[in-house]
C-alpha cells in the first residue's frame, strides 16, 4: 500500500506490486510458528475504506502505508515448528499480500477440512467472508415469511448471489439488480424472478410494479435504498444494510427520503459479519455441501499473479469484475 487516494485507488500509485523482497524458503527462523505458502487472495470492495487516514478508527484497521495489503486468502503450509499446524495444512484467515509469509498466530487461522474438494478459491468467497455475509445476516435479521418479497443489490457478486439463493430457497419472490446485461442473466441462472440492469431500467419503477419490499439486502446505499425507502411494505420492513458501496469512492451522494423509516416502520440493520461469528460453525457444516450438490451457484473472476491486485481493486469498485474477484498467487 503505497498513497491515500482520493476517489477511486489507481494501480501503481494507490498500490504498487514490489518484487524485490527474497525469502530462503529452507531456513528463514520459524521461531515456533510456522511458513505459509500463499494460493489465493479476495479483493473485496471494503477494501477501499481501509484506504484512509489511519487516525480515523473504523470496523477494520487501515492499510499502512509501505507495508502489504492484507485481507483474506487460503494458503497452504509448508513447514511448521508449531504445535496445532501441520505441513500441508491449508488455512483461511487474514493473510498479507505476499507470496510467502511466516506467522504464529494459529488461532487468527481456520484449518480447512475441505471434504468436498471444493477449489481453494471458492473458500474466499461463497464459501468465505462474503458467503459468511449473507448466512449470518440473513439468518440474524430476514425472519422470512411466506409470501414475502425480497429485493437485493448487486445480486450477480458473492453475498448479493448468495443471498438470492438462501430467499429462493425458502420459496420467496426475488427481485435483484446488476450493472450489465451478464449479470441480468447470471441472476436469472440462478431464479431470481425479476432481474433488471439498474443502469438500463429505473430501480423505482420496478419496485412500485413489482414490490412492495419486505426484505430489502442493501448493498450499494445510494438511489437503490431510496427506491426501496420508497416501496417498502407498511409496517415492518427489513432492511439489512450490508453495503454501500455506490458512496466508497466519492462523498458527494445523501439519501433524501430517510423520513421513510418512521413513515412506514421500517426495521434497519446494519452489521458486519465479524460480529455475527454465532454462526460460522452451522456456515461451515451447511454451505460448503451446499456449493458442492450445485445448490449455491457462483461466477469467479480471476485474475493471476500478485502484479494484478491493483486492477482488481479497482475492477471491484466499478462493477468491472464478471463475479467474485480472486487473485490465483500460486498453484499447489
Ligand atoms: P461484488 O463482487 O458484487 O462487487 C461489488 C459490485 O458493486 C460491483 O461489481 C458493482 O457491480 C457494484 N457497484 C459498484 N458501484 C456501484 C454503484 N454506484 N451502484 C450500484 N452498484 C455498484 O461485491 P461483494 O458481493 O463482495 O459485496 C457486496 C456488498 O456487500 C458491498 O457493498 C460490500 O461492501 C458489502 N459487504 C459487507 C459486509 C459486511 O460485513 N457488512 C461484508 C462483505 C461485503 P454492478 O456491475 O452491479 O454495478
Amino acid at each position: 500500500f503505497n498513497e491515500i487516494p482520493k476517489g477511486l485507488p489507481e494501480p501503481g500509485k494507490t498500490t504498487v506490486f514490489d518484487a524485490s523482497e527474497n525469502i530462503d524458503l529452507d531456513k528463514t527462523p520459524l521461531d515456533g510458528g510456522f511458513l505459509v505458502k500463499t494460493l489465493v487472495l479476495s479483493i473485496d470492495p471494503y477494501m477501499r475504506g481501509r484506504m484512509r487516514d489511519p487516525s480515523i478508527k473504523s470496523y477494520m484497521p487501515a492499510f499502512e502505508k509501505g507495508e502489504p495489503l492484507t485481507n483474506f486468502g487460503v494458503g497452504v503450509v509448508l513447514r511448521s515448528e508449531h504445535p496445532t499446524i501441520s505441513v500441508g495444512d491449508h488455512l483461511y484467515g487474514m493473510y498479507p499480500f505476499r507470496e510467502y509469509f511466516v506467522s504464529k498466530d494459529a488461532n487468527s487461522f481456520r484449518v480447512l477440512e475441505n471434504k468436498e474438494k471444493l477449489p481453494w478459491s471458492v473458500y474466499v468467497g461463497v464459501g468465505g467472508m462474503p458467503g459468511q455475509t449473507a448466512h449470518h445476516a440473513w439468518k440474524e435479521y430476514a425472519h422470512p415469511k411466506k409470501g414475502d418479497v425480497v429485493f437485493v443489490t448487486t445480486g450477480a457478486g458473492p453475498v448479493g448471489a448468495t443471498v438470492v439463493q438462501l430467499a429462493k430457497a425458502e420459496g420467496l419472490k426475488v427481485i435483484a439488480s446488476a450493472g450489465s446485461e451478464e449479470k441480468v442473466a447470471f441472476m436469472k441462472s440462478i431464479g431470481v424472478d425479476v432481474a433488471f440492469n439498474y443502469k438500463t431500467t429505473n430501480t423505482f419503477d420496478v419496485l412500485k410494479k413489482e414490490g412492495p419490499i419486505d426484505i430489502y439486502w442493501d448493498n450499494v446505499g445510494g438511489e437503490s435504498l431510496e427506491a426501496a425507502l420508497e416501496n417498502a411494505a407498511m409496517p415492518g420492513a427489513r432492511f439489512i444494510e450490508c453495503g454501500m458501496i455506490s458512496g466508497y469512492n466519492s462523498e458527494s451522494y445523501h439519501v433524501k427520503n430517510l423520513d421513510k423509516i418512521f413513515a412506514r416502520g421500517i426495521h434497519l440493520f446494519g452489521f458486519i459479519v465479524i460480529w455475527l461469528t454465532k454462526w460460522e460453525d452451522e456456515f461451515y457444516k451447511t454451505i460448503p455441501g451446499m456449493i458442492s450438490r450445485g445448490e449455491i451457484k457462483y461466477k469467479e473472476d480471476v485474475k493471476r499473479g500478485l502484479e494484478c491486485v491493483g486492477q482488481a481493486i479497482v475492477d471491484v469498485q466499478t462493477g468491472q469484475n464478471k463475479g467474485k474477484s480472486v487473485i490465483l498467487v500460486a498453484d499447489e
